[in-house]
This record gives structure tokens, C-alpha cells and sequence, in this order.
């Protein structure tokens, strides 16, 4: 009888014992996990801010350059590059422009930024080195170009409305040219790893794929009012520069075509 109470009582002492060193067990795991995710949670990274900044001041030099700016989809293009400007077709009041400033001090239209950088890109990676030589003017700018050329033309003994004529063939009129919309580019070889005809070459095969036109082909002087400019790419979006280029087109017979 007393050896049972004896057994009795040991029995329950164990189930106590067992019973607390299962409390600490747990416990202990407790402290551990919850310590563990503390941990985790302060060393994990912080979800990368958006970065809004292009780089566009290496548009022009740095060739070893590591962002590669995404060619914005069709889907976003709208008619802001589809806009005809021409002698017979001054730019809107309202026009407004974005500008972004490249390395070199020239500014284009922030909306073409992406699409020439990777235009650039890949052609220094097939050897091609361009620059862009002129991009967004203002009206004044194109004035003073405009009053150059006319100079030009007295020197050479025309008459004023004769000079004037002749440096219209040559130099948009203020308030018509591309150059003006922030959207077009003269583009010339550095001249240093590239000539002028490698560069136009190039442009000439390649620049539709980034949607830009060779705007002033010497074929379609008679519609486009311009003389052969082998330099001046103009942004129109990668869908109408694939059927402008397929179609051997200018912008004035395809947008008549279009609408
Ligand atoms: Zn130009």
C-alpha cells in the first residue's frame, strides 16, 4: 500500500516535471522565432524607390554606359509625333514641348529621349559613332539661322527677295521647322571614329526601327519643300517609320494616305 502511494506520488512528480520542461521548450522555441523574425525583417532590403532620372546626359559621349532605356510601345504614341510641319503647315500655338538636355547642351523633347539613346546605343555597338548636332531651336534660334542664310545668298549678289527664296530651300521658316517640335535631329558623325556617310549609311538602313525617318529624301523635295537632308531624322514612332521606310514614302504622302 505504501509502496503504491510512493509510485503513485513519482509518477505524478514526472508528469509535472515532463509538463514544465515542455512550458520551457516552448517557450524557448518562442523566443527563438520571434527573435529570428526581427532579425530577418530589419536586415531585409527596402523596396527600391522608382527612379525617374534618364541619364540623358550620356546621350552623346559615354558609349560605356549601363542603363538601357525602354523604347516606348506604339501604344503610347500618340499624335504629338505624328504632327506635320512644313512651309504650308506652321506649328500649332499650342504646341508644347518637354525638354531634356543631353550632354553636349542640346535639348530634344523628352517623349524622343528613350528611343534615341537606344538608336545611339546600338550603333556604336555596330561601330557607328553619330552626335547630335542640332536638336530642339527655339523661334528665335531658327530666325537667326534663317537671317544667316539669307545674308548668305546678298553676299553672293542676289537680290533680298532672291536670297530670301533661296535660303527658304535650305532653312525652315521660323515658326515650321521640326527643329522647332523638339521631336527631330540633325545627326553627324563624331568625326573622330566615324565619317559623315558610315553615320547617314546607317541611319539611312537602320533608324526606322527606333521610329525615326529620314525626312528630306532627295526624291520628294518637290512635296516635302526640302532639299536632301542626309542628317535630319525626325521621331514619328516605330509603326509609321516601319511602313514609311516599307512604302518608300515621306511623312506628307503617308499622313495624306492616312487620313
Ligand atoms: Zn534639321
Amino acid at each position: 500500500m505504501k509502496r503504491n502511494v510512493k509510485s503513485k506520488c513519482h509518477t505524478t512528480r514526472k508528469r509535472i516535471l515532463l509538463f514544465l520542461t515542455a512550458c520551457c521548450c516552448f517557450a524557448v522555441m518562442f523566443i527563438i522565432v520571434h527573435h529570428l523574425g526581427n532579425v530577418y525583417q530589419s536586415s531585409s532590403p527596402r523596396q527600391p524607390a522608382p527612379v525617374s532620372d534618364t541619364g540623358a546626359s550620356d546621350t552623346e559621349t559615354n558609349s560605356s554606359e549601363t542603363h538601357t532605356p525602354a523604347v516606348s510601345s506604339d501604344a503610347d504614341e500618340t499624335s504629338w509625333c505624328l504632327i506635320l510641319a512644313n512651309k504650308w503647315n506652321p506649328i500649332p500655338t499650342d504646341y508644347k514641348v518637354e525638354l531634356i538636355t543631353l550632354s553636349n547642351g542640346k535639348s530634344v523633347d523628352s517623349r524622343i529621349y528613350p528611343a534615341l539613346q537606344k538608336m545611339f546605343d546600338d550603333a556604336r555597338s555596330h561601330n557607328i559613332y553619330p552626335i547630335v548636332a542640332s536638336g530642339y531651336r527655339t523661334t528665335e534660334k531658327q530666325q537667326s539661322l534663317m537671317d544667316e542664310k539669307i545674308g548668305e545668298y546678298k553676299n553672293e549678289g542676289y537680290s533680298a527677295d532672291e536670297a530670301k527664296s533661296k535660303a527658304e530651300t535650305w532653312v525652315a521658316i521660323p515658326g515650321t521647322s521640326e527643329h522647332q517640335l523638339g521631336i527631330a535631329v540633325d545627326i553627324n558623325a563624331d568625326g573622330v571614329h566615324s565619317t559623315g556617310d558610315e553615320v547617314y549609311k546607317w541611319l539611312d538602313e537602320n533608324a526606322y526601327k527606333y521610329g525615326f525617318i529620314h525626312r528630306y529624301p532627295s526624291d520628294k523635295t518637290d512635296i516635302t519643300g526640302v532639299i536632301n537632308e542626309p542628317w535630319h531624322y525626325r521621331y514619328v514612332g516605330i509603326t509609321t517609320a516601319t511602313e514609311i521606310q516599307r512604302q518608300g514614302v515621306c511623312l506628307e504622302e503617308y499622313l495624306h494616305k492616312v487620313n
